[in-house]
C-alpha cells in the first residue's frame, strides 16, 4: 500500500488538481529531539488537525506530527464533496447502535457539515467553500424506493431535504443518465487540501506545534507518560490521539483496524463556460446510489471532477482512472473533448459496520476512525470529540469501542476484489434492468 514511509525516506506528495492549484507556505520543521507536552497527535489530516485546533484553544501543549506533509492522506485527495449523514441509512444505524446512540451519532453526523462551515467562516479559511447543497442520484428504477425511505428518515429528524420532481432531474443534473434524485441543502463542496491547510495554519495560530516529515516509529508507555518516537525526536506526553485513519500500518496498535479501500479521482480542464452551466447549474455537488458509488461536481473554475471507481490495493492509478472517465463520458456523452488533466488515488478507511467509531487504544491512549468516504465534514467533528476526551468528556457522540481487528483482515485483498466484483455486477444489472431505450 502506497503510504507516508515510517523510515527517513518520505513519500512524495501525490499530484492531485488540489496540490497544483493551492498555495503552500513554507514546509513545516521536522520534530527534532525529545519534547514534552500535554497530547500529542499522529496524523495530520482533517481528524488530527481538528483536535489540534480545539485542544490549543483551550491552552493544551498540544503536538501534531505529520509523517508526510499536511493533507497527504485522504485528506488532500478526496473530491471535496461535503455530504451530510452517514453511510448507512437512519434506520440501519437504530438497528446497529439503539435509539439513544443513534440519535447522538444522527445528529452528529447531520450537523457536521454546518458546522464545519461555521469553522472555516470563523477561521477565515480560504477553500472554495461552496453550500449549494448535495444531491443524491438514483442509478436504477430500483434505487427509488431507496431514496424515498432515506429521504423520509432525514426528514423524521428534522432535515429539510427534498425529493427532486422526475421531470426536473435531468436539468438539475445536467444528465438524463439518471432516475430520480433528492436534494440535501445541508452538504456543499470545497477545495479540501486549501481547507486541511487552513486548519493547520489556525491550529498552530492557536498555539499547536506542528512537524512535518515526522513519522512515528513506536509508541510505548513510559512510567506514567506517553513516549512517541519519530524518525528524528520523541514526544513525551500525557495523551496519545492517533488520526491515521487508513494510512495507519506503521502504528502496531492500529493495524487491522479498518479495511483500507483504494478510490480514485480525475479532473477534467476547465469546461467552456456553455459546458459548464448544464452541469449541476444550481451549483450543487453529485454522487449517486450505486453500491460502488460515483460521485461529480464542478470546481470553482468550472473543472469536472469525477471520483469513485473503489478497487483494491493491487489495482493500477490507470486502470482506476480509464474506469472514471468511462463513468463520465456515460453521463455527460455531449462532453466528448473533455481533455483530462489529473488523476489520482487514495486511500479511505472502511469500518465493518461502516460507521465511525473512537476506540480506546489504551488509558491515554485514542484513536478515531472509519469515515467510511464522508469524512471531510465527519472527520472534522470527530477531532473534537476526541479533543473533549482528553479534556475529560466521558461521553461522546461517536461509539468508543476497545481496538480490534477486522475479522478476516489478512484475507482483504481478495476479500475487497470479490467485494467490488459483486457489487459493480449488481449495480450494472440493475441499471439493464431499468434502461430506458438508447441509454447505456
Ligand atoms: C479518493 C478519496 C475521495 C474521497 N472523497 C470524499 C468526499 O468527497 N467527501 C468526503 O466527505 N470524504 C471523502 N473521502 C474521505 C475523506 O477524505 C476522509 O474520511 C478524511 O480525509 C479522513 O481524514 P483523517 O484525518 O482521518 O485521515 P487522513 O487524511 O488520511 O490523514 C491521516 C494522516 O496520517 C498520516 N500518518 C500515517 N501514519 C503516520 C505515522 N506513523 N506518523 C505520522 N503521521 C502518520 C498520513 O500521512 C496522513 O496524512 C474521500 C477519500 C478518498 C481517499
Amino acid at each position: 500500500m502506497e503510504s507516508p514511509n515510517a523510515s527517513d525516506r518520505v513519500s512524495m506528495p501525490p499530484r492531485t488538481l488540489w496540490a497544483v492549484i493551492t498555495p503552500r507556505s513554507n514546509a513545516l520543521e521536522s520534530l527534532h529531539g525529545e519534547r514534552r507536552c500535554d497530547v500529542a497527535i499522529i496524523g495530520g489530516g482533517f481528524m488530527g488537525l481538528s483536535a489540534a485546533l480545539d485542544l490549543a484553544e483551550a491552552s493544551v501543549d498540544v503536538v501534531l506530527v505529520e509523517a508526510a506533509e499536511i493533507g497527504w492522506g485522504a485528506s488532500g485527495r478526496n473530491n471535496g464533496l461535503v455530504v451530510p449523514g452517514l453511510k448507512r441509512d437512519p434506520h440501519e444505524v437504530q438497528r446497529l447502535l439503539g435509539d439513544e446512540r443513534a440519535d447522538r451519532l444522527l445528529r452528529l453526523s447531520g450537523d457536521a457539515p454546518q458546522r464545519l462551515f461555521d469553522l472555516i467562516d470563523r477561521l477565515g479559511i480560504d477553500c472554495d467553500l461552496n453550500r449549494r447543497g448535495w444531491i443524491q442520484a438514483a442509478h436504477a428504477r430500483s434505487a427509488l424506493p431507496l431514496i424515498d425511505k432515506r429521504l423520509r428518515a432525514w426528514q423524521a429528524l428534522g432535515a429539510d431535504v427534498a425529493l427532486i420532481p422526475e421531470d426536473d432531474v435531468p436539468g438539475r443534473l445536467g444528465t438524463d443518465y439518471y432516475f430520480g434524485a433528492w436534494y440535501d441543502p445541508r452538504g456543499g463542496s470545497l477545495n479540501p487540501l486549501a481547507y486541511a491547510r487552513g486548519l493547520a495554519e489556525a491550529a498552530r495560530d492557536a498555539g499547536a506545534d506542528i512537524h512535518e516529515r515526522s513519522p512515528a516509529l513506536n509508541i510505548d508507555r513510559d512510567a506514567l507518560k506517553w513516549r512517541v518516537t519519530t524518525s528524528s525526536g520523541v514526544l513525551i506526553a500525557d495523551a496519545v490521539l492517533c488520526c491515521t485513519n487508513a494510512y495507519n500500518h506503521a502504528i502496531p496498535e492500529m493495524r487491522g483496524a479498518v479495511i483500507p479501500l483504494r478510490t480514485a479521482q480525475v479532473a477534467s480542464a476547465p469546461l467552456a463556460e456553455a459546458h459548464a452551466r448544464t452541469i449541476l447549474p444550481r451549483g450543487e455537488s453529485a454522487s449517486d446510489t450505486q453500491r460502488l458509488l460515483t460521485s461529480f461536481r464542478l470546481t470553482a473554475d468550472n473543472r469536472l471532477i469525477m471520483g469513485g471507481a473503489s478497487a483494491t490495493a493491487g489495482d493500477g492509478n490507470a486502470r482506476l482512472l480509464k474506469h472514471l472517465h468511462r463513468a463520465a463520458q456515460r453521463r455527460f456523452p455531449d462532453l466528448d473533448s473533455l481533455s483530462w488533466q489529473y488523476g489520482w488515488s487514495g486511500y479511505l478507511a472502511l469500518t465493518q459496520d461502516h460507521l465511525p467509531r473512537i476506540f480506546n487504544v489504551a488509558d491515554g491512549f485514542h484513536a478515531g476512525i472509519g469515515c467510511n468516504g464522508r469524512g471531510i465534514a465527519m472527520a472534522t467533528v470527530v477531532g473534537v470529540e476526541l479533543a473533549r476526551i482528553v479534556r475529560g468528556v466521558q461521553d461522546c457522540d461517536v461509539p468508543v469501542h476497545k481496538v480490534r481487528r477486522v475479522f478476516g483482515f489478512s484475507l482483504r485483498h481478495p476479500g475487497v476484489a470479490a467485494t467490488v466484483f459483486f457489487k459493480r455486477t449488481l449495480d450494472s444489472m440493475e441499471r439493464r434492468l431499468s434502461r430506458r431505450p438508447g441509454t447505456t
